[in-house]
């Protein structure tokens, strides 16, 4: 008797999960919104691998905020090697993609183009980078910005950590700002030397601090000068 390998399947519905609802933030409404799936893709499949199988699911979705009617774009992987035993078994683990990024729309602060130059092109790569889903990159542009900042107002001392210490000293950065700008510092080590993505919440926290210090340092004095002369 002949043994047949199985073969690899793949099949596709349209708007299988149309109709279905789910909490996704909004980019818009800014926080969580009940979003209706408006219409899908899906796709389940099986592929071999020398007599054992994986089973996957995917599902693309336009999917439209119940609330402000913005409609954005979702995609959600799963598989059947991808799961958590729990109380009640197993469950399959979700990978969620939304389009645009929820960082997405992150656009530069009010009078960033008082930033010095080569200031302002870190600042706008790494807010590129945001937008684009790209955290590893994001992490390394936030240390060059606290580094280029540092740098530019001659911060004393041999390593960021100091330095982050001398700009509370200049005055130009409280000590509660310090103390989280030590934990970017932190961040960026891990980003740059394990090409470890971060959370984009953590990312998006880590930015305001940042915006918070070009403020301080190049946007305030700047009108300051020209208000008080
Ligand atoms: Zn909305």
């Amino acid at each position: 008797m002949r043994f047949d390998m199985p073969k690899n399947t793949k099949h596709q519905e349209v708007n299988q999960s149309a109709g279905t609802e789910a909490k996704v933030p909004c980019t818009s409404c800014k926080v969580e919104t009940t979003h209706k799936v408006r219409a899908s893709v899906d796709i389940r499949g099986e592929d071999w691998f020398d007599g054992n199988s994986i089973e996957y699911w995917v599902s693309h979705q336009i999917i439209e905020c119940g609330g402000c009617e913005t409609v954005t774009f979702r995609t959600i992987n799963t598989h059947s090697e991808d799961y958590d035993l729990g109380p009640e078994g197993m469950k399959l683990n979700e990978t969620v993609a939304l389009f645009p990024s929820r960082n997405e729309g992150r656009s530069l602060a009010k009078d960033s183009h008082l930033l010095p130059a080569k200031v302002h092109r870190i600042y706008a790569e790494t807010i590129n980078a945001m937008n684009n889903g790209q955290p590893v990159l994001t992490g390394i542009g936030i240390r060059a910005l606290v580094e280029t900042i540092c740098k530019d107002r001659s911060a004393a001392g041999s390593n960021l950590m100091t330095q982050i210490d001398s700009l509370v000293t200049l005055g130009v950065l409280t000590p509660a700002g310090a103390a989280i700008l030590h934990k970017l510092r932190t961040l960026g080590n891990v980003a740059a030397h394990e090409a470890k993505p971060h959370a984009a919440q953590q990312l998006g926290l880590a930015m305001d601090v940042c915006e918070h210090l070009l403020q301080g340092v190049y946007i305030l004095p700047h009108h300051a000068k020209k208000t008080f002369g």
